[in-house]
């Protein structure tokens, strides 16, 4: 099966490559949410948090922190939301962590619905029991 990020990992697909080592290849989103969108890929094909190690996982914490540096230092970032779909929701079936630098008035948000909310104590009665 042919799979988008394994091939741009592999040159196969032109990218604007920010960082790479031999663990993952990290290059900017084609339809960034703000400026520096960028995504950490993981040069082996995995598909969800699921199939992640603990060294790989550790690994790309590391990788998130260095980005974060580079983007404070470079674009003046003022903050960083960090996002990892997993299934509905993840268009790209291989496993990628987005870094979104966040700005003053930048306008991106996370989409919260307190007339969804059920009942938290149903809710936490379902998760934990
Ligand atoms: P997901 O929805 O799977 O978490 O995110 C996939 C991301 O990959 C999206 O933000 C989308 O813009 C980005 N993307 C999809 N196709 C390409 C591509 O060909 N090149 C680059 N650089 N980004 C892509
Ligand atoms: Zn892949």
């Amino acid at each position: 099966m042919d799979c988008l990020f394994c091939e741009i990992i592999k040159g196969n697909i032109p990218s604007k490559k920010v960082y790479e080592d031999d663990k993952v290849f990290v290059f900017l989103d084609i339809n960034p949410n703000t400026n520096g969108h960028m995504l950490i890929v993981p040069k082996k094909h995995i598909v969800t948090v699921d199939d992640i190690d603990n060294d790989l996982a550790i690994h790309i914490l590391e990788v998130e922190k260095k980005l974060k540096r580079l983007l404070e230092e470079k674009l003046n970032i003022e903050g960083l939301t960090i996002v990892q779909n997993n299934g509905l929701g993840q268009d790209v079936k291989h496993y990628h962590v987005h870094l979104i630098p966040r700005y003053k008035d930048d306008n991106w948000k996370t989409i919260y619905n307190k007339d969804i909310l059920k009942d938290i104590e149903e809710t936490i009665k379902e998760i934990t029991n």
